[in-house]
């Protein structure tokens, strides 16, 4: 599964960073995660709960902040987020040719420990 891969990398990051700032146990994980990156958010909660045991972050909470979809026209430039994913096409103009300006993000953006 997709989302088991991307947290064991997320926790593996985490663990190096809190050891670093001598934190035993992580008590909260804060991970964003764009609207177009695909992964869910109900799979990643799984996945930590069961990849977190017996490391720093055993037990900690984890929330999920979605990012929407920002795109921008190379038609007209005009910038615009999508009713939904994958509908793409510009509302101004009708181009498809669009660039992602956010969206497919995945981070940890902080964690609390102690
Ligand atoms: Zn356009």
């Amino acid at each position: 599964m997709h989302e088991v891969s991307l947290i064991a990398g997320l926790l593996e990051m985490v663990a190096v960073s809190a050891k670093e700032q001598g934190i035993a146990r992580v008590t909260k994980v804060h991970l964003v995660v764009g609207a177009g990156h695909g992964a869910l958010p109900e799979a990643l909660s799984l996945a930590f709960a069961a990849l977190s045991q017996g490391t720093e972050c055993a037990g900690a909470e984890l929330t999920v902040e979605k990012l929407p979809i920002f795109l921008r026209c190379c038609a007209c430039h005009h910038e615009y987020s999508p009713p939904g994913w994958p509908y793409v096409s510009c509302p101004r103009c009708g181009s498809l040719t669009v660039q992602l300006l956010q969206g497919d993000e995945l981070y940890v953006e902080y964690y609390e420990g102690e």
